[in-house]
């Protein structure tokens, strides 16, 4: 579903330049969860930011559901990215002063959808999730956990065949972070949606099926 081959990520400002990513290649499966581990600054969130086709590679190849993704026009790769990818981060990002229904929505904006269905799709979304009950809710009056529920609601109302996942339980205790990746572990096994999660939690990463760890910009297994 998505496949690295021999990826390079260099930074370069006029008078520095990082080497973020050192010869990559890899390649998740359809219906994979798969975890990326290793220390801060070797490159987790480089990755997972040229998976979602938000940056491009220095150097290599990147295929998406077996389609070629350098030198895709940006007006077809925001429209490729948004009709299979889904995004949860660390800090939500949620807008705070958009009621939890009209956030969900956001990224039905980009389609041909009427008022109406964008309404029921985010609502389902929000079901899901269990957050039947906040759809009216602003995001500053739910607790941490159910904010990232919104973002997973908004990660998936789109229902995307991918879901990119950059630390979803950095900011949460252990109860809500279980909770948010009971969440995932279910959209993975039930819809079959690949998941590719950075994460520092040990234990999270035991519960995925694979575990890929970084070090300095290089995959060491
Ligand atoms: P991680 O997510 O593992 O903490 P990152 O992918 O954020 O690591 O960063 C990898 C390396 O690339 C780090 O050395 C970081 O300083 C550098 N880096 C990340 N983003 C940029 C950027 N926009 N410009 C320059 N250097 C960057
Ligand atoms: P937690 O203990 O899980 O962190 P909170 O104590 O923050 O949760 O919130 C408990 C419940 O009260 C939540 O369901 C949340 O939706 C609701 N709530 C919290 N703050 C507000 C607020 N400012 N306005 C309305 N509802 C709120």
């Amino acid at each position: 579903m998505i496949q690295l081959n021999n990826i390079e990520k260099v930074y370069r400002t006029d008078t520095i330049e990082t080497q973020a990513l050192n010869n990559i290649s890899l390649h998740v499966q359809k219906g994979e969860f798969l975890s990326i581990m290793g220390p801060s600054g070797c490159g987790k969130s480089t990755l997972l930011n040229l998976m979602g086709l938000l940056d491009v590679p220095s150097k290599g190849d990147i295929l998406i559901d077996q389609q070629v993704t350098q030198n895709m026009a940006d007006t077809k790769m925001a429209r490729f990215r948004n009709s299979r990818i889904g995004f949860i981060f660390q800090s939500y990002h949620l807008i705070n002063d958009l009621q939890v229904l009209d956030n969900v929505e956001l990224p039905l904006l980009y389609r041909k959808s009427t008022a109406k269905e964008r309404r029921e799709l985010a609502t389902e979304a929000l079901v899901k999730v269990g957050l039947g009950n906040r759809i009216k809710h602003f995001p500053t009056q739910l607790s941490g956990g159910q904010r990232q529920r919104v973002a997973i609601a908004r990660a998936i109302v789109g229902r995307p065949q991918i879901i990119l996942a950059d630390e979803p339980t950095g900011n949460l205790d252990s109860a809500m972070g279980d909770e948010i990746m009971n969440i995932l572990l279910d959209l993975n096994k039930t819809d079959g949606t690949t998941i590719v999660m950075v994460t520092h939690d040990a234990n999270m990463a035991e519960r995925t099926h694979r575990l890929v760890r970084l070090f300095d910009g290089s995959q060491v297994q």
